[in-house]
């Protein structure tokens, strides 16, 4: 700035001076050589009087910039708005904040995050434990303890069944993550629903028969969904595996396909044991499980898993449920 100032001021000396000279041969008058001195001189002296006033703005105006950046990145602090004018000040402030905004929102969704990885790890621990501490202590009572091979294979069964636990609870750890920091991609293609639901059904046929639980499927065989079949099948059969597991001995289980305008709507009814009505919104949320099913294996993520899934091709699940009278679970896909 300062140089462009000097710059334009020698341009101006010069030319004054050239006239003056200019003037003086043409005239030969001394006095029009004075006073073309005397212009000059003034002209330098509001030259450097303009340059100093304009630097000292210049540098009153970046050190307030410098200042509310400052206090804008360490304290959080909220810029000053200037007015409604169209003057460079009140452009630079709006953009301020503007950045400012978005920094506040970063920072709140960065807080979120936190607290939300917080939540899982103290989750997990939480689910871990409890396997872990069983798996030393039937490790330490065959080392310890002399046991019958009876006894033995016992505890290595228990053994096998909390590994299991622990694995099973590791894979659907990684799919989840997966899931929500969209690592894994669902695929819309146009299939066969059918296709998915015996996808989703063969995965249950035998725990099913094992508790003589009879299995319907009501579903047209040409309806096609714009939908992933491996995925879908994977959240249907988390809700067809519940029905198995919290229903009794000799039930049934009824899978029925409705076509709405928007959506396909999926219901899994079976005539179990019901779910509280003030259980049932946290049935969703990872790990919760209902008191009553400790005794069932499970770690309480196959709700959750199925939301996040169904939820990511645009659709949504919800429970109607009576206690003693069963539940249904009716998904809804959308059909693009
Ligand atoms: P998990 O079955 O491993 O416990 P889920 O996330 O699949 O985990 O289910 C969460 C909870 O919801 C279960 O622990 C159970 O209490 C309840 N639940 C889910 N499906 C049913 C069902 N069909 N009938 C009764 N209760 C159910």
């Amino acid at each position: 700035m300062k140089t462009r100032f000097l710059f334009i001021g020698m341009g101006m000396v010069i030319s004054m001076l050239a006239i003056s000279v200019i003037l003086f041969t043409i005239t030969d008058e001394p006095w029009i050589l004075v006073s073309g001195g005397l212009l000059t001189v003034c002209a330098i002296a509001w030259l450097l009087l303009c340059t100093r006033f304009f630097a000292k703005r210049l540098s009153l105006f970046t050190k307030g910039l410098c200042q509310t950046m400052d206090r804008m990145i360490n304290n959080g602090e909220k810029p000053v708005q200037v007015g409604d004018t169209e003057t460079i000040f009140a452009r630079i402030s709006y953009r301020l904040f503007r950045l400012y905004t978005i920094m506040q929102e970063n920072r709140r969704k960065v807080e979120e995050e936190r607290q939300e990885l917080q939540m899982l790890i103290s989750d997990i621990s939480h689910q871990v434990k409890t396997p872990v501490s069983n798996l030393k202590m039937v490790t330490d009572t065959l080392l310890e303890k002399p046991v019958t091979i009876q006894e033995q294979r016992d505890f290595l069964q228990g053994i096998r069944s909390q590994t299991d636990k622990l694995e099973f609870l590791f894979q659907s750890l990684v799919k989840t993550s997966r899931l929500e920091t969209g690592a894994i991609q669902l695929e819309k293609k146009d299939n066969p629903l059918l296709d998915t639901l015996a996808l989703a059904c063969s995965g249950i046929v035998y725990g099913a028969e094992i508790k003589n639980i009879s299995v319907t499927v009501q579903c047209p065989e040409d309806l096609h969904l714009c939908h992933d079949s491996k995925w879908t099948a994977e959240a249907l059969f988390n809700l067809l595996d519940n029905a198995v597991k919290y229903t009794p001995k000799g039930g049934k289980i009824c899978v029925s396909v409705e076509q709405w305008e928007m959506y396909v709507k999926l219901d899994v009814t079976d005539t179990g044991k019901g779910i509280l009505e003030s259980n049932q919104a946290a049935i969703f949320r990872r790990f919760y499980r209902e008191e009553e099913v400790h005794e069932e294996p499970g770690v309480g993520i196959g709700l959750y898993l199925a939301r996040e899934i169904i939820t990511q091709q645009g659709g949504y699940i919800k429970v109607t449920s009576e206690i003693g009278n069963g539940s249904t679970f009716s998904v809804f896909l959308p059909w693009n």
